[in-house]
């Protein structure tokens, strides 16, 4: 780490006109203008740092959905069948991009409902407590939404989440998890649990887990392990398959870029896939898609993640989805981690160059154990500082007690902003 840090010093420099520069060599610059950038009043873009809440919106997404409001205009119900891209089958044509951007097989992966929904699902087939093994681990700072998800299916089990739930926490005096914190967890208490629920990526953090080791730690005790992967899809590469994960779930609106409230993702290891008798819950369209319309036929559960699904889905939100797998398909997870790397490496580098000690950075300084974002704690809580970068128009997220998150997006966002939000930053403190 410490030598990684010495060739960073040596390597960037705290200038526009070097700023500038990195942008003129980066050969994915020309994606900026594929987006709709948020612009203040005088017409100037903003710095928008919230990718990991809310993605910008791909200039190509209206066309993907006007494609379908016409092909409803003109087909009414035959749409499922007559429509260019037919509804039927559609989401079938999310799953491969998708599968690319987890490190999934086909199978594994399908675009359905909403994250904390679909937690739920999979937590009916995976959290099967039993009398004396119904414990669940958690991170200590998991995001609310699974913390009340995995709470609210303790007490569904008749279980007391005071008892119930195990957080995996930092050390006194330290921001960051230890990997040996959890094998101690397990190892102690391994008996009595039933599930380990982590975020691939902290959403508070922007630490990203090693999600192999994860596994083989809840596996040697036979626990299930699931990873919540928001700030991970489209921000890291976590290959799921190869972790050997039993199942994760995703939301598509953060670094996906798919619009507000988009359908999730979900996955099932390949090694469920045609495990008939896990218990789950069903719906037409995790029916055999052959005899689906055969209305009368017994229920045949399909295999694969498509085996979760209910409903059958909404199509103007998965065509946002579409419109955004397509960029994904052309650029490729590898070019955008490379060029996010060099971009969260320079914000950082910039960071590092302010001389204060009213802000520390507690995202991992290691590469490989991180995305985009960095979250930089404030001393003494002091929101203001928030609100003032508000006020400059640079969008960033405050989150409680004391940390200001910001995600610099290889897709859209430039060095340049970087460093503008940084100089900034150095005037307001
Ligand atoms: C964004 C996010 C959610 C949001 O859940 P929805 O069901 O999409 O509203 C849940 N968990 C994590 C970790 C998140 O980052």
């Amino acid at each position: 780490m410490y030598n990684y840090k010495i060739k960073i010093l040596k390597t960037y420099q705290n200038t526009l006109q070097f700023a500038q520069q990195l942008d003129k060599e980066d050969t994915l610059s020309y994606l900026r203008e594929q987006f709709h950038i948020p612009k203040d009043k005088n017409g100037n873009d903003w710095l928008y740092f919230t990718g990991n809440s809310l993605g910008l919106q791909p200039k190509s997404t209206q066309k993907y959905i006007q494609q379908e409001l016409d092909d409803w205009a003109k087909y009414g119900v035959e749409g499922h069948f007559e429509a260019k891209n037919p509804w039927l089958p559609y989401h079938e044509f999310l799953t491969n991009s998708m599968a690319k951007i987890v490190g999934a097989k086909p199978i594994e992966v399908v675009v359905m409902n909403t994250l904390t929904t679909n937690l739920h699902l999979l937590m009916v087939s995976f959290y099967q407590p039993t009398k004396t093994k119904y414990k669940i681990v958690i991170e200590s700072d998991a995001f609310p939404s699974d913390r009340y998800a995995v709470e609210s299916q303790l007490k569904f089990h008749g279980f007391d989440p005071s008892e119930g739930l195990i957080e995996w926490k930092p050390r006194k005096g330290e921001d960051l998890l230890r990997i040996e914190d959890l094998e101690q967890i397990v190892e102690q208490q391994g008996d009595e649990i039933a599930l380990l629920l982590i975020g691939g990526v902290n959403y508070y953090t922007g630490q990203f887990l090693d999600l192999k080791r994860i596994a083989a730690i809840g596996h040697s005790k036979n626990c299930m392990v699931g990873i919540d992967l928001a700030h991970g899809v489209g921000n890291i590469n976590p290959d799921l398959h190869n972790a050997n994960v039993d199942f994760a779930a995703w939301c598509t609106y953060k670094y996906l870029n798919s619009g507000p409230g988009s359908l999730g993702g979900l996955f099932v290891h390949e090694k469920h896939a045609h495990n008939k008798d896990l218990p789950r819950f069903s719906g037409w369209w995790n029916h055999n898609k052959k005899t689906r319309f055969n209305m009368r036929m017994p229920f045949d559960v399909m295999a694969g993640a498509e085996g979760w699904q209910l409903s059958n889905p909404p199509i103007l939100s998965m065509a946002a989805i579409k419109a955004s797998l397509d960029m994904f398909e052309k650029i490729g997870m590898d070019a955008l981690r490379k060029k996010s790397e060099k971009l969260t490496g320079y914000f950082e580098y910039l960071l590092n160059q302010i001389d204060s000690d009213a802000i520390k950075i507690i995202t991992p300084s290691n590469p490989k154990e991180r995305g985009c974002q960095l979250s930089i704690q404030v001393k003494n809580a002091d929101k203001s500082l928030h609100t003032k970068l508000t006020e400059n128009n640079i969008i960033t997220d405050w989150r409680e007690p004391n940390v200001i998150r910001c995600a610099p997006v290889p897709m859209y966002n430039t060095f340049e902003d970087v460093y503008r939000m940084t100089t900034i930053l150095k005037g307001l403190l």
